[in-house]
């Protein structure tokens, strides 16, 4: 018998890398979406998946409608990784954030425990809990300083994933993942968002690259490779929390002239904008894989010249390509 998995927030980046593992590795997926009509399912579309996937319509913040799709679903494991993910939207709306972020997990986490509280649960929290740390790499114990929306509703997330596993013996794990990057990432995303600026400026598509603080350092990985880690956490005899990261940091201004020197773009058409500065940033932070390697096996050893060697071909392909269908759409047109 095949397992299945719910995913939520299957529409974003994980959720497209995450159904694509796990469907190779046999399971059943079910994804959640906030609507239908409204959700986009490129991700999936893009990996070829998108038809062997049974998606679900459910609003995370109604409970009755949590317990319901649990029910109905009855998947050997759930992966939470619905949220609003973005730090710089947090400090518009952080209320918003905070609330969705959090009544999301209160609700899987009690329609488990009504349901069946053998499901197995994984939550995406994230490096950001941490903060500014003055101990680096961080490990699985280091203490939260969250100093965004974003973060504060991380933690607060996490804390209640602790709570649950801790009070009801429920199999309840926390991935504190680092930033990782594919093509499939939101542009509101700095690596996404200088890589699609750099190849559209090459092709003479737009002039600048606007960007705020370079300077800050942060640990980047590669999602195909972390998504991985969630799988492997969901299949240990014991639950337990690990540090999903690179282990090394890198500036943002190392990236941006890594892809500029890769694509022969002159660094004059990079404009630093003070307006795109958050109103409080972490410095630099990085995390210490071991525990993830040791005990769940896990394997990584990409570098970021590796990532965005892979990223910019894959961002060249398909502009490219997107430009030859443009091109003979207008050829036929003709
Ligand atoms: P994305 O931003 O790509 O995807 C977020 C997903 O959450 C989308 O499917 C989105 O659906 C859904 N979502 C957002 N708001 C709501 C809402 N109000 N109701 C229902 N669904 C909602 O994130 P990633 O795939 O990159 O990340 C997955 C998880 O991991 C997130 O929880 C993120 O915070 C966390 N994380 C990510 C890191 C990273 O570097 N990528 C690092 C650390 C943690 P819709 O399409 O409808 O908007």
């Amino acid at each position: 018998m095949s397992k299945t998995a719910l995913i939520t927030g299957i529409s974003g980046q994980d959720g497209a890398y995450l159904s694509q593992l796990l469907l190779n590795a046999g399971y059943s997926i079910i994804g959640l979406v906030r609507s239908h009509s409204d959700t986009d399912l490129k991700g999936l579309h893009y990996l070829g998946i998108a038809d062997r996937i049974k998606i679900e319509e459910c609003d995370l913040s109604d409970f009755r409608q949590v317990i319901n799709v649990v029910d109905r679903c009855q998947p050997e494991e759930i992966y939470n990784l619905a949220a609003q993910s973005s730090v710089s939207l947090s400090f518009k709306q952080p209320i918003g954030t905070f609330s969705f972020n959090t009544m999301s997990v209160f609700n899987l986490l009690g329609a488990i425990k009504m349901v069946n509280s053998k499901i197995r649960f994984y939550q995406a929290s994230s490096s950001e809990m941490f903060g500014s740390c003055n101990h680096l790499p961080i490990t699985e114990d280091a203490e939260f300083h969250p100093i965004s929306p974003y973060a504060i509703s991380k933690m607060a997330a996490h804390r209640i994933c602790v709570k649950y596993k801790e009070s009801y013996d429920m199999y309840v794990c926390c991935g504190i993942l680092f930033n990782h990057e594919s093509y499939l990432r939101n542009k509101n995303f700095f690596v996404k968002k200088v890589l699609q600026d750099a190849v559209e400026i090459k092709y003479n598509k737009r002039d600048i690259l606007e960007v705020g603080n370079l300077d800050v350092k942060r640990d980047f990985g590669y999602a195909p490779k972390f998504v991985e880690a969630m799988y492997l956490m969901m299949q240990k005899d014991k639950p337990a929390n690990y540090l999903i990261c690179s282990g090394t940091s890198v500036s943002l201004r190392q990236i941006v002239n890594i892809v500029f020197e890769n694509l022969d773009i002159d660094k004059s058409k990079i404009k630093v904008s003070e307006a795109l500065y958050r109103p409080a940033e972490i410095e630099d932070i990085y995390g210490n894989p071991e525990k993830a390697k040791k005990e769940l096996g896990w394997k990584y050893d990409m570098s970021i010249k590796n990532i965005i060697d892979i990223l910019l071909k894959e961002e060249l392909d398909n502009f490219n390509k997107k430009l030859n269908r443009r091109e003979s759409v207008h050829k036929v047109q003709i």
